[in-house]
């Protein structure tokens, strides 16, 4: 059995049965079987059952982000915002797919044909990640379906009701039962899945496991993606305005009590505004009100998974005993429930596992630099590349630095932001391969390259 408990609280919301080796192998055979008949459906009809489980996000939004809040302990605004934020993605997607999937012609001359059609992979497995369950997941089973490959889905176990909603939501709206499947379970249940002969891995998680995953499944010759987590350092320029990047960038740090994969995690400011925007920050974290998710005014709620309180604590701890200042934060809080204060460090370097690990919580180091050079050779100086921004009024020095920085995304003047038409993935330890855009759509096909001489 799983038990599911809700973070605030540390109460038992549920406890589901799991899936063990042998149901895993059935739900594989029947996705096998299921798969071919699936990918034949007309494209418009694959359409027509996302826009009704798009109906059906809509109808029951409210419950859903319920749902969601009670399992991971997200501020319930935040759980709607996750929500409305999906429907944004299904509808690129939605629009998107037509264009993206239809078959290609590429030469037509002297009695010769080339084409390029997008065929499905086959069966994918998608292993998922709790902190953003509904855009995580469909980044990966909404283009999968409509590219017309058979999904067997293994929510996070942190994240497992939400992951049953969502098989309820595409069966209701006519996907078959065998061509996606929900298989619940923590870990072993993943592992016992990529024992399965799958056509494709699309994880999402830590790279402590993405790389196990790796190892695992690399010499198997299959399409491998994986979105792992990042450390995603931002500099601020001295022409800012200093409120204004202030509480830009403790929203993009304190979001989601810091769990997102995109989380400001460093924050680099230029040495003339660096105590008048240490200043501004902390003010704007202090404003953040830590209490329960289902309360309409929290803005933090607790971490949704309890063993970060010790990562975080050793990373506070490390920090303190290397010399930083801790300005605000910075303790656990009593139980019952896994809560972090939002905690704000300056006077902190490179030899602190704060700015060398993922922090995946409330936690934030500030750093002086004396120029854009030494700000981007820090911003460079770690194992992660996913996303990294600079503040400042200036286009062309925003352009230069950018430039210079070694990750998937990069912003100028805002953070921890994703867009369905822009590619998302990462460099070094953020992972291989990526999802959204009209290229995470093409990821889940292989291009059949067809050579047409007319008789
Ligand atoms: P995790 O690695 O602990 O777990 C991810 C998933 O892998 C879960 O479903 C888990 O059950 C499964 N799993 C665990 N061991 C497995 C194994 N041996 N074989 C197969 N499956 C296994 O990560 P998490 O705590 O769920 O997620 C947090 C991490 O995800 C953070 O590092 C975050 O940055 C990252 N993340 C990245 C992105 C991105 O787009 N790059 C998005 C969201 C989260």
């Amino acid at each position: 059995m799983l038990t599911v408990t809700n973070p605030a609280s540390g109460s038992t919301i549920a406890e589901l049965p799991t899936d063990t080796p042998g149901s895993i192998t059935g739900k594989y055979r029947a996705a096998r079987s299921a798969q071919a008949a699936w990918a034949n459906r007309p494209l418009e009809q694959r359409l027509a059952t996302i826009r009704r489980f798009r109906e059906g996000i809509v109808g029951h939004l409210e419950r859903l982000a319920a749902v969601l809040t009670s399992e991971v302990g997200k501020p319930i605004r935040q759980s709607r915002n996750e929500l409305n934020g999906l429907l944004g993605r299904l509808d690129f997607f939605l629009g998107a797919a037509g264009a993206t999937l239809a078959a290609r012609s590429v030469f037509d001359a002297d009695g010769m044909r080339e084409r390029i059609t997008h065929e499905p992979l086959g069966v994918i497995a998608n292993i998922s990640a709790w902190n953003y369950p509904y855009f995580v997941g469909a980044n990966v089973f909404v283009p999968a379906l409509l590219a017309g490959n058979g999904v067997l889905y293994k929510p996070s176990e942190y994240a497992t009701l939400t992951g049953l909603e969502i098989g309820n939501l595409l069966h209701t709206a006519g996907v078959p039962q065998d061509a996606f499947q929900v298989i619940v379970g923590a870990g072993d249940a993943g592992a016992a899945l990529l024992a399965q002969p799958v056509d494709g891995v699309f994880f999402t998680g830590s790279y402590a496991t993405g790389a196990r995953i790796a190892q695992a499944v690399g010499p198997r010759m299959i399409r491998l993606q994986l979105e792992l987590g990042g450390k995603d350092p931002t500099y601020v320029c001295e022409d800012v305005d200093v409120a204004a990047a202030a509480a830009s960038l403790a929203d993009g740090a304190m979001y989601n009590s810091g769990q997102s994969c995109c989380s400001v995690e460093r924050i680099y400011v230029q040495e003339r505004i660096h105590d008048a925007f240490v200043e501004a920050f902390v003010a704007e974290v202090k404003r953040f009100r830590i209490g329960d998710p289902t309360d309409e005014a929290s803005t933090i709620g607790p971490l949704t998974r309890a063993p970060q309180l010790d990562v975080l604590e050793a990373q506070v701890a490390d920090a303190k005993a290397k010399g930083a200042r801790l300005l605000t934060g910075g303790r656990r809080l009593d139980p019952p429930g896994h809560w972090f204060e939002p905690t704000v460090f300056d006077q902190v370097h490179h030899g602190m596992t704060l700015m060398r690990e993922e922090s995946f919580g409330p936690v934030i180091g500030i750093q002086k630099v004396a120029d854009d050079d030494e700000a981007v050779r820090l911003m460079n100086d770690t194992d992660y590349g996913l996303t990294a921004g600079v503040y400042t009024r200036d286009a062309a020095r925003a352009e230069r630095i950018l430039a210079q920085v070694n990750a998937g995304s990069v912003y100028w003047n805002c953070c921890d932001r994703v867009s369905p038409r822009l590619p998302w993935s990462g460099v070094k330890h953020s992972g291989i391969g990526l999802t959204l855009s009209t290229y995470g759509i093409e990821t889940f096909t292989r291009p059949k390259a067809w050579h047409l001489r007319a008789p």
